[in-house]
C-alpha cells in the first residue's frame, strides 16, 4: 500500500483563500474592518527572520496585515513586558505572537511574557487562560494553537470527514506546550482516545502501532520507523530537522520526525516534510488572527 500524500501546501492555500474571502465579505458591511497580526521578534535569528517574513507575506496576500515589532537582543524582561502591554492596548492590533525562540542576551521568562498577551489577542492559544480552556474542552471560548489546529484540519480534510477523529486511537509523540500537549487536548476534545508519549515513555513502537492517527512532534530526524505504523493509519509529521549543506553553495535540507519513505508504504495518509504541517501553521495563525479580530471588533462568536 502506498499512502495518500496530504499536501499541507495545498490545504493551507485553501484556508488562506477562505480567510481572504471572509475578510473581503466583512469589509462590505464594515469598511474599516481589518485583521492585524503583530509579530514580536527579539534579536535577529536567521531562521526566525524567514518564518516572520513568510507570516507577513501570507497575511498581506489575502488582504490582512502583519506588523513586525523587532526588538534588540539587549532587551530586558521589563521592557519586553511593556511592549506586550502596549500592544494589548493598541486598538489596531488583533493578534499578538512572540516569535520563539527569543534571541536575547538577558534571561527572559518567555512563558510569563506570553501569558501577558490579552487572551483576546492571543492567536496561538498559549496563554494560560486559553490553554486551560482547551484542556477543559471549552472549545468555543478558546483559540486553538496553530500547529495542532493545522494537524487536526489536515486529518479532517484528507479523510473527508469532520468527525473522523471521534472514537479513534490517537498517539501523540511529544508533550511540548506549543505542539504535543495542545495537540493531545485538541484531539481528545474531538473525541479521540489519546495516548501521549515523551522522552521517558517505554515501548514507544508498540504504542505507535496502536495509532489510527499518529501525530509526531519530537524534533528527531526519522525517529519513527516504517514498522511502527499501523497499516492504513493517518500520519502527521510536525518535525522540522535541518540538515546543513556539506558543500558550499548547496541548500540545507529539511526532514521530518518520521522516516517518510518507509512510512508511506504502510500508512493510509501521510504528510511530507517540507510541505506538510509547516505551511498549515502559518495559515492557521492568519485564520486565528481573523477570528480574534471578529470577536474583538464585531463581537462575533468563534465558529
Ligand atoms: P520540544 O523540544 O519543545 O519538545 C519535544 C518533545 O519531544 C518533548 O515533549 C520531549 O519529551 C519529546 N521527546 C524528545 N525526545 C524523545 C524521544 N526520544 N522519545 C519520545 N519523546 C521524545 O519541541 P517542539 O514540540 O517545539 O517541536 C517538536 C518538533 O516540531 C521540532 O522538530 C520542531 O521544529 C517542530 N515544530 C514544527 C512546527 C511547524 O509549524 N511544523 C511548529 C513547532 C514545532 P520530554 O517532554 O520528556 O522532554
Amino acid at each position: 500500500m502506498v499512502a495518500e500524500l496530504i499536501s499541507g501546501l495545498e490545504y493551507s492555500k485553501k484556508v488562506l483563500t477562505d480567510v481572504g474571502i471572509h475578510i473581503a465579505e466583512t469589509r462590505k458591511s464594515h469598511p474599516n474592518f481589518n485583521s492585524v497580526l503583530a509579530i514580536v521578534q527579539v534579536g535577529n535569528r536567521s531562521d526566525s527572520n524567514v518564518y516572520v517574513g513568510a507570516k507577513i507575506k501570507k497575511a498581506k496576500e489575502i488582504g490582512a496585515e502583519g506588523r513586525l515589532i523587532k526588538l534588540p537582543s539587549s532587551i530586558t524582561q521589563g521592557d519586553l513586558e511593556r511592549e506586550i502591554k502596549a500592544l494589548n492596548l493598541d486598538n489596531e492590533i488583533d493578534g499578538i505572537i512572540i516569535q520563539l525562540p527569543l534571541d536575547c542576551n538577558n534571561n527572559i521568562d518567555a512563558d510569563h511574557v506570553i501569558d501577558m498577551i490579552d487572551p483576546l489577542k492571543d492567536v496561538d492559544g498559549l496563554t494560560r487562560m486559553n490553554a486551560g480552556r482547551l484542556m477543559r474542552g471549552e472549545l468555543q471560548r478558546t483559540i486553538f494553537p496553530c500547529t495542532p489546529f493545522g494537524c487536526l484540519y489536515l486529518v479532517q480534510q484528507a479523510t473527508g470527514d469532520k468527525n473522523y477523529v471521534a472514537g479513534k486511537e490517537v498517539v501523540v509523540l511529544g508533550r511540548s506546550k506549543i505542539v504535543g500537549a495542545p495537540a493531545a487536548q485538541l484531539f481528545l476534545w474531538h473525541h479521540a482516545t489519546v495516548t501521549i508519549c515523551h522522552s521517558k515513555t517505554k515501548n514507544i513502537k508498540e504504542k505507535c502501532l496502536q495509532a489510527d492517527i499518529l501525530i509526531v512532534a519530537i524534533g528527531k530526524k526519522h525517529f519513527v520507523k516504517g514498522d511502527w505504523i499501523k497499516p492504513g493509519a493517518v500520519v502527521i509529521d510536525c518535525g522540522i530537522n535541518v540538515d546543513e549543506p556539506t558543500e558550499e553553495g548547496k541548500k540545507s535540507k529539511l526532514h521530518g520526525d518520521v522516516d517518510f519513505e518507509a512510512a508511506k508504504e504502510v500508512a493510509g495518509f501521510i504528510t511530507p516534510v517540507p510541505g506538510g504541517v509547516g505551511p498549515m501553521t502559518v495559515a492557521m495563525l492568519i485564520r486565528n488572527t481573523f477570528e480574534q479580530a471578529k470577536r474583538r471588533r464585531l463581537h462575533h462568536e468563534f465558529d
